[in-house]
């Protein structure tokens, strides 16, 4: 690595120049960058992965995202709602299978029925597996009322992606209408860190019209937000999106999946103590991609647990991986692709984001 690199990642000199030409290293440079990921976690917070089993529990939603497969208007998926007990069951063999902790995610909705729903279901998540499993909501943009009632219920954790930091961008990945608006995020996040719970946020890398600009100042934002943990992968179209018409502009998919290593790598040596999930859209592309993304600085993992007759309705993008294998073929095929990459399962762990305690203290 030449040694202009080097020294800035050793003076952790993170302008978005720097940030920017990092994020573009290839080849022998790249190695060594994700080599420097991967050993700034390892000397920090260890070996250990933290699992999260993900309940992906409805695809009803009232919004209408352009790069989701399951926006309001894709009127060619099937929408389903799982029923409590079947969230149940799932929360019940994340606890027997010594997970530490489930994330509830879903399309989002707002309404007063669905609010007090999940209110309900948390406190019985924790009545079933005697309060020991650990809970992310992942359920988007509510009131911060809302917020304070999910976490007095029992979650602890929020994970709401900002998608991208430019707002320019943001708009045109999204109708320009109340429901989608970037200032509104923002505030939710905000409220979410007031409320207490340890705020987790992310991006999609290789949208449409987003440069290596964009994802060096997203970075940023992550930094200068003091966020506690992130969720990021690469974009990946959808047939029956709006976004789809864009596909001859995009990133090779090749390329959005080397662009994301290096925003795990990067962003885990701007902040060494957050957790960073390895996503399924990186398994999505290629077949190790999440043990990458962990050789690269990636701590948390989230074995779908979804009962795998609705995991297939899913689709937020095509090919999307283990949506056809049920919730065990999951978890022992996971262990052992942990073991191949020297890393252990954090059984039985909440393996809560150190970030957060040091964010909290003062
Ligand atoms: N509805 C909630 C929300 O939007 O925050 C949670 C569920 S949503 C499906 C979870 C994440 O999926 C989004 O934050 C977005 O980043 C990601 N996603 C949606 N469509 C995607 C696509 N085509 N490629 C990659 N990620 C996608
Ligand atoms: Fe709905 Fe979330 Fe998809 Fe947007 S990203 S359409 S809010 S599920």
């Amino acid at each position: 690595m030449k040694s202009t690199i080097r020294n800035i990642i050793l003076s952790a000199d993170w302008t978005a120049k720097n940030l920017e030409k990092l994020l573009a290293l290839r080849g022998d440079e790249q190695k060594e960058l994700l080599k420097l990921g991967g050993d700034c976690l390892l000397k920090g917070r260890g070996n250990e992965v933290y699992y999260r089993g993900l309940v992906e529990f409805s695809n009803i939603c009232t919004k209408d995202c352009f790069y989701c497969g399951i926006r309001k208007s894709n009127r060619n998926t099937a929408r389903y709602d799982l029923s409590d007990d079947a969230v149940l069951e799932a929360a019940r063999f994340a606890h027997e299978h010594r997970y530490g902790s489930l994330v509830l995610q879903a399309g989002e909705r707002d309404d007063l029925v669905f609010v007090e729903r999940i209110d309900q279901l948390l406190k019985k998540i924790k009545a079933a597996t005697n309060g020991e499993l650990g809970i992310t909501l992942s359920l988007g943009e509510q009131t911060a009322e809302t917020y304070r009632r999910w976490f007095e219920s029992g979650a602890h954790r929020y994970l709401l992606r900002i998608e991208t930091s430019d707002e320019m961008l943001y708009h045109q990945l999204h109708p320009n209408d109340d429901k989608h608006n970037f200032e509104k995020r923002l505030q939710c996040l905000k409220d979410l860190q007031k409320v207490g719970y340890q705020t987790g946020t992310g991006v999609m890398i290789g949208l449409p019209g987003q440069t290596l600009t964009h994802l060096a100042a997203d970075l940023l934002f992550m930094k200068n937000f003091d966020i506690d943990m992130v969720g990021m992968g690469p974009y990946i179209e959808h047939e029956e999106t709006p976004l789809y018409s864009e596909k001859n502009v995009l990133w090779p998919i090749q390329e959005r999946f080397l662009i994301s290593l290096n925003m795990v790598a990067l962003l885990r040596l701007m902040m060494p103590d957050i957790n960073i999930a390895a996503t399924t859209a990186m398994q999505a592309i290629d077949p190790v991609g999440r043990e990458k993304a962990m050789q690269a600085g990636a701590n948390v993992i989230m074995p779908n647990i979804t009962p795998s007759n609705q995991r297939r309705n899913y689709l937020l993008y095509q090919n999307k991986p283990c949506t056809d294998e049920g919730a065990d073929d999951c978890s022992n095929c996971l262990s052992i692709r942990l073991e191949m990459i020297g890393r252990v399962p954090g059984y039985d762990q909440w393996g809560d984001s150190e970030h957060f305690f040091r964010r909290t203290k003062s």
